[in-house]
């Protein structure tokens, strides 16, 4: 039996994640669910799934969550802030962490999963873009058993060689579906609403990373993670864009050969390879009807009409405290952009801006890193206001 803690219950991996639990009740076993701020959708999780804690990342709803666990009469403990968060990322009462927090919000309750020596499905790929070498050394320290929860990530560890070192292997290959507006020239995004950007056409998600898709910064944010997770170089690392999403990233090895995993868009794959490993589990998902499907395209990436792959690879390149600020502007700038209050074609400019502008540093401690976040988040916001539209 896994005892699993899932923080970011309430999003979109939070809930994939659930629904392949609730197949496999003699499986998984729930100890502790977490929620930014949403106390009714974490209490009915509470009251389906009686984990022995409840964390509320927002301290000031604590009482709420309280007062709602005890009128059900659930016996779950109540818990809230950052602190917890960590607490429970590395409480004894779980063997399994599900990091499914959107942002380096999530950062420190992933490290301290990590550092607990846990199974962890890492979906949280933030934080990898900031502290990536920070990560891994604490994956090789602790012994944790680390599962990429993304999709190109889980393709790619199921095609490399499990006892091998990389050796043999001439290119890691992501492919990007290439987000709503494949095909877009730069004019015809000039208007672009939060409500268009979020409808992805392959995958359902949450509102930040359906952005990221969109401006293509998600597959940049996805090479920073596989040069970190897979120790690649990032000029072995190619972006290929497969508009259906059936080949979710390949391997190309110097003999010739070129494994990829195929299946339907759907993160329960992921999310299952990593709770049954080494078993396979029935995930949910549909078996995969290429007949059906027909044929399968690819093509190069349109990296003028989309800048931020090209940011995000000279952020990789330049390493340092790069990636970090790469990663905090973008966050500034899309949270910005959902709340209509920019334009959607102002995102990569404020990025670059931003890290025109904060010094670099090499890569050194945490501490280093989150204060070099801290600074890109100020100095984009600053940037942006020169770009405000009324919302
Ligand atoms: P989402 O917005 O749907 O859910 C985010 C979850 O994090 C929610 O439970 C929310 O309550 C919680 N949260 C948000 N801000 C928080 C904060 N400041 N502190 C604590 N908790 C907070 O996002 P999602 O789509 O599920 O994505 C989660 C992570 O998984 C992201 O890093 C994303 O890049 C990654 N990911 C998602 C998908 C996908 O298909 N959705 C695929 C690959 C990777
Ligand atoms: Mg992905």
């Amino acid at each position: 039996m896994r005892n699993i803690c899932l923080l970011g219950a309430t999003g979109s991996i939070g809930q994939s994640a659930l629904d392949i639990i609730d197949r496999h009740p003699d499986r998984f076993r729930i100890s502790a669910l977490s929620a930014y701020s949403q106390v009714d959708k974490l209490l009915e999780l509470c009251a389906r799934h009686r984990p022995q804690y409840a964390c509320i990342a927002q301290e000031t709803l604590l009482p709420e969550l309280t007062a709602g666990l005890r009128k059900v009469g659930l016996g779950t403990e109540a818990v809230a802030g950052f602190p917890a968060l960590e607490q429970l990322a590395a409480d004894a009462g779980s063997d399994t962490v599900i990091a499914a927090i959107v942002g380096a919000a999530g950062v420190a309750s992933t490290l301290s999963a990590i550092r607990a020596g846990k199974r962890v499905l890492l979906a949280n790929k933030e934080s990898v873009v900031l502290a990536g070498r920070i990560l891994m050394d604490l994956v090789r320290e602790s012994g944790a058993e680390l599962f990429p929860v993304d999709s190109e990530h889980n393709a790619i560890y199921q095609c490399l060689p499990k006892d091998g070192d990389g050796r043999g292997v001439r290119r890691l290959i992501l492919t990007a579906s290439g987000g709503p507006f494949l095909g877009r020239t730069r004019s015809e995004l000039r208007h672009i609403t939060p409500e268009q950007a979020c409808k992805h056409p392959k995958w359902s998600m949450g509102r930040k990373i359906s952005v990221d898709s969109a401006t293509l910064m998600n597959k940049g944010l996805e090479v920073i993670e596989a040069h970190h997770l897979f120790n690649t170089p990032v000029k072995r690392i190619e972006v290929l864009v497969h508009p259906q999403s059936i080949v979710h990233s390949l391997v190309d090895y110097h003999d010739g050969s070129v494994l990829a995993q195929m299946g339907n868009p759907d993160m329960r794959t992921a999310i299952a390879y990593g709770l049954s490993h080494p078993e396979r589990i029935d995930s949910g998902v549909p078996a995969l009807d290429l007949r059906a499907i027909g044929s399968l395209q690819f093509e190069a990436p349109d990296t003028a009409t989309f800048p931020c792959l090209d940011l995000a690879f000279q952020a990789a390149e330049r390493a340092g405290n790069a990636p970090a600020v790469l990663n905090a502007a973008n966050e500034t700038a899309v949270e910005l952009f959902l709340q209509g209050s920019l334009p959607f074609l102002a995102i990569p400019e404020i990025i670059e801006r931003t890290m025109d502008s904060i010094a670099w540093e090499p890569d050194g401690d945490l501490d280093v890193l989150l204060a070099s976040d801290a600074r890109a988040r100020v100095e984009a916001t600053r940037i942006a206001a020169a770009k405000r539209i009324d919302p």
